[in-house]
């Protein structure tokens, strides 16, 4: 079969089994697999991998096996849990190069759900796009891949090296998913994430730091508010200030060899704030949860040093600022930024 027949079989066989790929990315995104409950998501591709005839490799993620690793972001939540599942389809005499195939099952929060037009974890397909928490990031990338698999067996083909299907999860946060598959030493000579990124092959990735800004003020009561330092103000010109460095990163990506012709790569978030404990008292506390990006080449203790003088600049600008430093703490961890 020469190339071009071999592609036009692949699509055809693409398109016969589209409506059966459609419904298993419905049941994958209908299944609420937030932080921590990614579960029955693994058991679904466990199930479609040993249907399909892959060796499925299916293990308890134990953070005490990566904690010495690069990369490694702890973990404050219940990770007894924790799975990674892996299909390998191995030929019978391996030639050409192997492939990791790679998505990850966890899903962001839903958010409030009055502002869904129909339920996160009930999708529905509307003007030819489906609806649902994840569908987009990134489980219609995962059953794709999947399924374009079974297309490349359908159209009477066979892979001629090894293919690792792997479905990982804490791509939200930590990596621990993608990690833990390293350090069980699954390698190839490439790997290709389903994410859909604007529908672009995307070769370099920014790295991602989790900070919890902890800002510590005077309690006083309302009446006598000068004499106190409020912590919820203080947090105020933190983030300003955080927004500044922002802004001097994103000027330092312009040399940035893949990152130069995006407009805005570097982005911070201040995602959960938390702070007071009554309104009419100066509040004593502030806990401003956190994400900036990083590039490729920049390590996280340099970037960690360089927030101290952004945490410097509102002593000078607010009397508010309260009387012991910030602290920025745990959970800190650096997802690493790849090319
Ligand atoms: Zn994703």
């Amino acid at each position: 079969m020469n190339l071009d027949d071999a592609r036009q079989k692949i699509l055809e066989a693409v398109d016969s089994n589209f409506d059966a790929q459609l419904a298993t990315t419905m049941d994958f995104v209908a299944i609420p697999s937030t932080r921590g409950a990614e579960g029955p998501c693994q058991d679904m591709i466990g199930d479609l991998l040993r249907r399909r005839g892959y060796e499925v490799d299916d293990w308890h993620i134990d953070p005490n096996d990566l904690k010495d690793l690069r990369g490694f972001g702890p973990i404050e939540h219940d990770f007894s849990k924790a799975r990674t599942v892996v299909g390998t389809y191995r030929p019978t005499r391996e030639a050409g190069r192997s492939l990791i195939l790679q998505g990850h099952c966890d899903v962001v929060p839903a958010g409030p759900l009055a502002m869904w037009e129909s339920p996160p974890f009930s999708p529905v397909v509307r003007h030819g796009r489906m609806c649902g928490r994840g569908a987009c990031d990134m489980k219609s990338g995962t059953i794709a891949a999947l399924y374009a698999l079974d297309a490349i067996k359908h159209a009477g083909l066979k892979p001629t090296a090894r293919i690792h299907f792997q479905s990982v999860i804490e791509e939200e946060s930590t990596g621990l998913g993608a990690l833990s598959t390293l350090q069980r030493g699954y390698r190839a000579d490439a790997c290709f994430i389903p994410e859909p990124t604007s529908g672009k092959m995307v070769r370099s990735q920014v790295g991602v730091i989790w900070f919890r800004l902890k800002v510590r003020g005077h309690p006083v009561h309302v009446f006598e508010a000068g004499s106190g330092s409020n912590a919820i103000t203080a947090a105020y010109h933190l983030i300003h200030a955080l927004q500044k460095l922002e802004v001097e990163w994103n000027d330092r990506a312009r040399s940035d060899r893949h990152f130069k012709t995006l407009v805005h790569p570097i982005n911070f978030n201040p995602g959960i704030i938390k702070g007071g404990d009554w309104a009419s008292s100066v509040p004593a506390w502030c806990d401003v949860d956190c994400r900036i990006a990083i590039l490729p080449g920049w390590s996280s203790p340099t970037v960690k040093m360089k927030f101290s003088p952004a945490f410097r600049r509102p002593r000078a600008i607010t009397t508010f600022y309260p009387t012991t430093r910030p602290r920025c703490s745990g959970p800190v961890f650096c997802r690493k930024a790849m090319s």
